[in-house]
């Protein structure tokens, strides 16, 4: 049994600290929130191996630039002087090539997949009550130009063996027959599946606390005692911890943290907006709507509406314009859905790490002896978040990992 202590209480933290558990390790956990915000709070709730093209992907960097002037727009770089951006930036660029867009595809999906199958354990334990459904992702185009993007994707996910089908106008109707949508047809991912992020994250905490996982909300990570390249002890604002394994799983923080122990972690954080509401728009199938990159998703009691990705610093400032971008976008695709003043009042934000080749970290690094890096999950830390514990886990006891994790080195270089 190992002393270990897990930074950060989001999805990718708990998750670690679950499969830790579970095989034995005494396991505390650190969060410097009260661990009800943030990205693994509003996120979409997709368990999504569709998402088999990691975001730089080529042509992205080109949008990116073209975007940067326009503050709705779904993806925004907000210019700004800053060295680690500019290295970020270079490595993005560096990353946005079919040869990494070709051997992530495996990878993206094993790790996805894994995590569903991981999930289905979980929700079978009747601890677990949170909202899990199987009814697939909609691809929604509203032009030939964006139908004929997605028909790419679609075979390159068919070529990776995932459940895909193209479906007409007519043909979307039919099994979304409630909602009345403005789109001219769908690519239809039968392997998605969708949760309701919040029940997750408290079924997690409670079942963590019922196992006598120790958690610490409201207590910030500042430094570490390091001697022979191991960690000693982990400083806090209110207390100190001694550990034999440490897991830094701080999400877009990670780089941050990472270097009091002298670890340059290229990680950006990208901001991602939801909306909630409750008036019913006949919506029972998750949906994404392809030209305007917004996340449409049935959760239990309410629809929620996300999107945009801000790369613009750390801070949790919501930006009015592009809140009402999302709600305007929505509107083109279900011309019935009418966000109120009120709804868009309430929207909240969460940082997505993002690293430039939109691969996670995961595992260990040359920099510490007894660290395990778990962040840079970008838009998928939802539907890796099981499979990653799991690594962690296997990583931590020196057991094969379950699923290759080459392209996951925090040490890997970016050309
Ligand atoms: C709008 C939106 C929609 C998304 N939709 C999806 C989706 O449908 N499917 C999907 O797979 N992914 C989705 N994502 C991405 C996903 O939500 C993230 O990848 C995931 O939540 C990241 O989890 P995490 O635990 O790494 O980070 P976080 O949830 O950010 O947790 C990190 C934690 O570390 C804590 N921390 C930071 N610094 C310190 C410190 N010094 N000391 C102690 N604690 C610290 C923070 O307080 C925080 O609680 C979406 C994200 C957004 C924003």
């Amino acid at each position: 049994m190992k002393r270990i202590i897990v930074i950060g209480g989001g999805v990718i933290g708990l998750c670690s600290a679950y499969y830790l558990h579970k095989h034995g390790h005494e396991v505390e956990i650190i969060d410097k929130s009260n661990m009800d915000e943030g990205a693994s709070y509003v996120n979409a709730g997709y368990l999504s191996p569709s998402h088999i093209i990691p975001l730089s992907a080529p042509g992205v960097m080109r949008k990116g630039l073209r975007w940067m002037l326009n503050s709705s727009s779904p993806l925004y770089i907000k210019p700004r002087l800053d060295m680690d951006l500019l290295k970020w930036g270079l490595a993005f660029n560096s990353s946005c090539n079919p040869r990494h867009v070709k051997r992530s595809i495996p990878v993206i999906r094993d790790i996805s997949v894994l995590s569903q199958e991981l999930f289905d354990e979980l929700k079978k334990q009747q601890e677990f009550t949170f909202h899990y459904d199987k009814k697939g992702l909609m691809m929604l185009c509203r032009t030939q130009k964006g139908m004929e993007e997605e028909l790419k994707v679609a075979d390159l996910a068919t070529k990776a063996d995932l459940e895909v089908s193209v479906l007409n106008a007519e043909e979307f109707r039919e099994i979304e027959p409630k909602a009345n949508i403005d789109s001219i047809g769908a690519i239809l991912y039968k392997c998605d599946f969708h949760t309701t992020p919040h029940e997750f994250m408290s079924d997690m905490k409670s079942y963590l606390t019922k196992a006598r996982v120790r958690i610490h909300p409201n207590e910030m990570v500042k430094d570490f005692q390091i001697s022979a390249k191991t960690i000693k002890a982990v400083y806090t604002d209110k207390a100190s911890y001694e550990a034999d394994e440490v897991v830094l799983a701080a999400g877009s923080w990670s780089g941050l943290i990472a270097r009091k122990l002298g670890k340059h972690l290229l990680m950006q954080a990208g901001k991602g907006y939801r909306i909630n509401t409750t008036t019913d728009y006949g919506i029972s199938i998750p949906a994404i709507l392809s030209e305007r990159k917004i996340a449409i998703t049935p959760m239990n009691g309410f629809t929620r509406v996300a999107g945009t990705m801000e790369i613009a610093g750390i801070n949790n400032r919501i930006n009015k314009v592009r809140v009402d971008a999302i709600a305007n976008g929505a509107r083109l695709y279900y011309p019935d859905m009418n966000l109120t003043a009120q709804e868009k009042k309430d929207a909240a934000c969460g940082l997505r790490p993002v690293t430039p080749d939109g691969l996670p970290y995961i595992g260990r690094s040359e920099t510490c002896k007894n660290l395990t890096f778990a962040a840079g999950h970008a838009m998928m830390g939802w539907s890796m978040a099981t499979a990653t514990g799991k690594l962690v886990q296997e990583v931590i006891d020196d057991k094969k990992p379950s699923v290759k994790m080459e392209l996951f080195n925090p040490d890997r270089r970016f050309r």
